[in-house]
């Protein structure tokens, strides 16, 4: 069995409000979207605009930009209570989310020149980089059997394939694109001959790019995303070409780390609610929340909330100190991902019949947290990961 990561770490894990004055600037943002506003939004499958341009003015969205690159170069952990915050105040974090992480590989491994230009331009919401396109309908979680190909011509790649689920790629200008540069048979290991592209969205459309909107159980902006010999230009490349596999794992723990913490807040809201819910609903002549068939299932969402906080919390401090922190993140994730479910689950089942009028916000936050189960990772995978790299098991597959 591998040894724990952060024996003999220094690590430091603040408790209770960390960045307090970050999270009441959240929040008092939050308060001029209320949930009538994503309500809203659902009714006309739109997407949330404003929301997103306060959110940019704010600087949160390049939370993690560092400052000589036009952003506020803040830790991972801030970055996540941004995000919970969002949530917790009924907000839907995860429309805007990918705009603070996917700059992370450009960053990561990017020329200073690709930095320079772009960097300040995602920082300021010139550009929108928020379009991340891995999964494809026939590989699914197998990603090194992608089959989207970029096949290098002169000062040009030309792409061929499709994406599905890619999220936000009509309300993005930019898209971080991972397609196979070498076949698979020519490869020792399938993780090689993978690239990856910062590809123009706007200017490539109906050129060899065509996106289509998925009718989807959730406002998520999902589309599939079709080339069809798209021409871009070899700049486009991100580091070296066949390394991309790497670029994208190398992204992997800050994302988990992020949406774990975001579920958090999904979580933190869907509890709150029930609660008060409880104590103010009476039946029986009695309120709902001294019945311990109701007030058991919550106390043990806070609990569950209360650990995946905490999984959130050590992951983000391994993640700050720069130790391997692969297991941490997809504990927190997975940990943090069934807890906001049960949280809003439990809700639906506290507000009875009640629950089911949108008008207090539970079957959507029921809908929306549901995911985190399935995307970005899907649960079994990360089981895959600790039974395989921290267990020591036999690989499955
Ligand atoms: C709303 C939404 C937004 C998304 N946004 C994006 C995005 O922006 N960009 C992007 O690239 N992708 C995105 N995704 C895709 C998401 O990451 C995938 O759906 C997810 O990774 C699972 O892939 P799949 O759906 O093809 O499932 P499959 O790979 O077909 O798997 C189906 C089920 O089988 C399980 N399974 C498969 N193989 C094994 C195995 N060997 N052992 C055990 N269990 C196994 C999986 O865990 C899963 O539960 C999004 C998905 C949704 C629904």
């Amino acid at each position: 069995m591998n040894a724990s990561t952060d024996i003999g770490t220094q690590t430091t894990m603040a408790l209770g409000e960390d960045f307090p004055e970050l999270r009441e600037a959240v929040r008092r943002l939050c308060l001029g979207f209320p949930t009538t506003y994503w309500r809203t939004l659902e009714k006309t499958d739109s997407y949330p605009t404003e929301f997103i341009k306060a959110l940019t003015n704010a600087g949160f969205l390049s939370a993690l930009i560092p400052e000589q690159y036009g952003g506020s170069g803040l830790p991972l952990r801030a970055a996540a209570i941004i995000l919970e915050e969002i949530n917790a105040s009924g907000c839907v974090a995860s429309q805007g989310h990918a705009q603070m992480y996917i700059m992370g590989t450009l960053l990561r491994h990017g020329s200073e020149a690709q930095k320079q230009y772009y960097l300040p331009k995602i920082a300021s919401g010139e550009l929108r980089l928020q379009a991340f396109g891995v999964t494809e309908p026939t590989s699914g979680s197998d990603t090194t059997s992608l089959k989207t190909r970029a096949v290098r011509s002169g000062d040009h790649y030309e792409v061929s394939g499709q994406k599905v689920w890619t999220s936000r790629a009509l309300h993005s200008d930019l898209m971080l694109l991972l397609a196979r540069t070498t076949p698979l048979s020519e490869v020792k290991k399938k993780t090689d001959g993978l690239s990856v592209f910062l590809i123009d969205i706007k200017n490539n459309l109906g050129k060899g790019l065509d996106i289509r909107p998925i009718d989807a159980m959730i406002n998520h902006g999902a589309t599939e995303v079709f080339f069809d010999k798209l021409r871009i230009p070899a700049e486009s490349l991100i580091g070296q070409e066949g390394k991309g596999f790497r670029y994208i794992l190398d992204g992997m723990n800050a994302e988990r780390i992020l949406v774990g913490t975001e579920a958090v807040g999904d979580g933190r809201f869907c509890l709150e609610r029930a609660v008060a819910y409880a104590k103010e609903r009476s039946v029986f002549g009695r309120t709902i929340g001294k019945n311990q068939g109701i007030q058991f299932p919550l106390a043990r969402c806070h609990v569950d909330l209360q650990m995946a906080d905490m999984m959130c919390r050590r992951a983000a401090a391994l993640f700050e100190a720069g130790v391997e922190c692969g297991a941490d993140a997809n504990i927190a994730k997975l940990v943090a991902s069934e807890a906001a479910f049960k949280a809003a689950d439990t809700a639906m089942q506290t507000l009875g019949g009640f629950s089911y009028a949108t008008e207090y916000d539970i079957e959507r936050k029921w809908r929306e947290t549901r995911l985190y189960q399935i995307a970005p990772i899907s649960t079994n995978m990360i089981l895959s990961f600790i039974g395989q790299h921290v267990l020591g098991l036999e690989r499955s597959f």
